[in-house]
C-alpha cells in the first residue's frame, strides 16, 4: 500500500493529481481529497481538508 497522496501513488492521476481546488481557487495545488459537500462530491487541497475538517471555510463551501 502506497501513500495515497504522495509519490507512486498519485502519478497514474490526470496531471499527477494536480488541478484547481474549487474551494479556495487555488491552481496548480494537488486536489487530493474527496469531501462531500452539499451532497456532491468534490476533491479539494490538503490546506482546504484540514480546515473543512476544523469547522472553518464554511463560507468558500456554500459557493461551490
Ligand atoms: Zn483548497
Amino acid at each position: 500500500m502506497s501513500k495515497a497522496h504522495r509519490g507512486t501513488g498519485i502519478r497514474d492521476q490526470v496531471k499527477n493529481g494536480r488541478g484547481t481546488c474549487p474551494v479556495c481557487k487555488r491552481t496548480g495545488i494537488k486536489v487530493l481529497y474527496e469531501n462531500e459537500i452539499n451532497g456532491k462530491k468534490i476533491t479539494i487541497c490538503k490546506e482546504c481538508n484540514k480546515a473543512i475538517a476544523h469547522g472553518k471555510k464554511q463560507e468558500a463551501l456554500a459557493a461551490v
